[in-house]
């Protein structure tokens, strides 16, 4: 059997008239940027997630990146982990900051917030904690220091819409939660999209014009802006899309759980949930101490695998000159070296989750 590790084609098999009917009436609509459907998928996201408002992007980088803007971190520190994709780090940079890494947790590999105090200093304007795989960092715990030290919280919630943390969900928390579209992601799109959900009124106003060449109202330039906005298409699948997310992020449950019971029996181990959390599985990783030989056994088997991510970004060759060496965040850098994702997203067929858990037992 052949297990893909995504694909995206099964969905177009099961809910295709939807989203093609959803797609034609866009296309037949007056407004192609910045219409009708732009507008319902911010102000429902903004419901869902407990702000004030909300503002679609052209991506989940630029949803960082703007953010970011909109609270001048530009010449400060940022504090966030290493173990994170690379554009959560490339935001940071592109919006004038320092990223300042924080090491996880062993268990969970989401940033270890008990190391959070000793990393803020007087430059400090902003603390990015990363919802890695779907899972959740200890939000509770973060915003207490934050609040402590008055540091300005971005949420990264690429990977975690439909995640839960203390029966709030994530993106509920900071004072800008930054979503992506990408089309993996649990809410995907057919092709780019981002999404800033903002708690204050004034950083609406603040990304709105950020987003739109600075302009204000009348078209006039307030302060300097670029070109990210979600495309009127996009927010047209999203929206199709939404009608049965919340089944997708059962199935992706339920798959989570079948893995879970599988590796009881195997020499690998899930990588754990936070206490507190519902994970919602963008990914399901495992680890294991010889990941290479998983991996072969799996590739053997017809199983696709990835790994995320196999270099911790203060490893790699553009981020450098930030000055971290080899052991400087052990943590991350250890389970970079264990760590594999399996296929896990809703499409998957039962026979295929009861293969791959079958594949798993022999690890
Ligand atoms: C996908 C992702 C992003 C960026 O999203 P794009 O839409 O690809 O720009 C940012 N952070 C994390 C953790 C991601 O997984």
């Amino acid at each position: 059997m052949q297990v893909p590790f995504f694909t995206h084609l099964r969905e177009l098999e099961r809910h295709g008239s939807v989203l093609m009917h959803a797609v034609e009436d866009c296309v037949h609509s007056s407004r192609l940027i910045l219409g009708e459907r732009v507008a319902a998928l911010e102000q429902a996201l903004a419901e869902q997630f407990c702000g004030v408002g909300a503002v679609g992007m052209a991506s989940g980088t630029d949803a960082l990146t703007l953010a970011l803007r909109a609270l001048s971190v530009g010449g400060g520190e940022v504090i966030t982990v290493s173990n994170t994709c690379t554009p959560t780090v490339a935001a940071i940079r592109d919006a004038g900051a320092t990223p300042v890494f924080v090491d996880v947790c062993e268990d969970t590999l989401q940033m270890n917030v008990d190391l959070l105090e000793q990393a803020i200093t007087p430059q400090t304007k902003c603390i990015v904690p990363v919802h890695l795989f779907g899972n959740a960092v200890d939000m509770v715990r973060l915003m207490e220091i934050a609040d402590a030290h008055q540091i300005p919280v971005v949420e990264d919630c690429a990977q975690s819409y439909g995640t839960m943390v203390h029966d709030a969900p994530t993106g509920s928390f900071g004072a800008i939660s930054c979503f992506s579209f990408y089309p993996t992601k649990n809410l995907g799109g057919w092709g780019d999209g981002g999404l800033c959900v903002c708690r204050e009124e004034q950083h609406v106003a603040a990304l709105r014009a950020l987003h739109q060449y600075g302009w204000d109202d009348a078209s006039v330039a307030q302060s300097e802006g670029v070109n990210s906005r979600l495309d009127e298409l996009q927010a047209a699948v999203l929206l199709a899309k939404r009608s049965f997310i919340e089944e997708d992020l059962a199935r992706r449950r339920a798959i989570a759980a079948q893995y879970d019971e599988a590796l009881q029996h195997a020499s690998a181990e899930p990588v754990a949930t936070t206490p507190g959390a519902t994970h919602s599985y963008h990914l399901y990783v495992l680890r294991t101490p010889d990941r290479a030989r998983a991996q072969a056994r799996l590739r053997e088997a017809g199983i696709g695998t990835a790994v995320h991510y196999a270099v911790p970004v203060h490893r790699m060759p553009a981020y450098a000159f930030l000055g971290y060496e080899p052991g400087s965040l052990p943590v991350t850098e250890q389970a970079a070296d264990q760590i594999l994702s399996l296929p896990i997203f809703p499409t998957l067929t039962d026979e295929e989750v009861s293969y791959v858990g079958e594949v798993l037992k022999s690890l």
